[in-house]
Parts: C-alpha cells; sequence; structure tokens
C-alpha cells in the first residue's frame, strides 16, 4: 500500500481543511477529534507521511520516533490528563483492516477526563 496524499488528515497537515489544533511541534500535529468518543478525545499524529504503525516503526527516523513518543506525553501535560497532572488516559492506534483503521496517515487516539471504560469492546 502507498501513502494516500488525499487522505484528510494529509489535507489537515497542508492547511487544506481546518482542524481545533492543540498542539504542534516539528514532529506532530495534535488535534480534537471531529466525533468525540470520550469527554476528551484527541489525536496525535507524524508530520511524515506515515499510513499506520507498521509504516512508522519500520520508516521513521529515530528522531521522529522519539518526537511522536513524546508529543502524546505533551499533549496529555496541556490537555490535563497526563499521569502526573490528572488522573490518566488511554492512547491507542487501529492499524489496518482487523485493527478498524478508517483514515490511512497514523493517528494516536488520546481518550481521557473520564473513566475510559473497556480496553476493547
Ligand atoms: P481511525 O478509525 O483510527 O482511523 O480513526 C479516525 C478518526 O479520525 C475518527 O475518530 C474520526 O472521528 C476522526 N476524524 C475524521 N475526520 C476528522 C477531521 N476532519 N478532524 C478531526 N478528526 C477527524
Amino acid at each position: 500500500m502507498t501513502y494516500d496524499d488525499q487522505n484528510i488528515f494529509a489535507k489537515i497537515l497542508r492547511g487544506e481543511i481546518p482542524c481545533k489544533k492543540i498542539y504542534e511541534d516539528k514532529y506532530i500535529l495534535s488535534f480534537y477529534d471531529i466525533n468525540p468518543q470520550k469527554k476528551v478525545h484527541a489525536l496525535v499524529i507524524p508530520k511524515g507521511r506515515y499510513i499506520d504503525l507498521d509504516d512508522f516503526s519500520v520508516n521513521a527516523s529515530s528522531d521522529e520516533i522519539v518526537g511522536l513518543l513524546k508529543g502524546i506525553n505533551l499533549v496529555a501535560k496541556k490537555l490535563k490528563i497526563s499521569a502526573g497532572i490528572g488522573k490518566g488516559y488511554r492512547t491507542l492506534a487501529n492499524i489496518s483492516e482487523h485493527g478498524g483503521q478508517e483514515v490511512p496517515h497514523l493517528h494516536f487516539h488520546i481518550f481521557g477526563g473520564e473513566i475510559v471504560g473497556k480496553m476493547v469492546e
């Protein structure tokens, strides 16, 4: 599978579609999910063209990998839901068909602001 430059997150990264931005740096963009599943539902995406976590793990640079992981923590802190500041949260990435991935640009969901419930339903 090749990366689809017309996916919705690629358009958000290019500024062609608006988003409710939470945080941005050299490596990541974070914004609120348009269809929140919990009180707090944010997304964290790498700026690079990666389809999913498998693609990212194999092809991203070490700096990009560190930037994304640290970025999740920075966003959780900014949202005041990190373990240190708030009461915690769940992060997850859906991967491909069985994972239920809809948008083919790697993204981590961040759910919090309340008890998020069972891990898999
Ligand atoms: P996934 O099923 O893991 O691919 O999740 C895709 C997520 O992207 C869903 O939770 C959608 O609600 C969310 N989403 C789709 N379009 C947008 C958008 N324009 N802005 C913010 N979130 C979006």
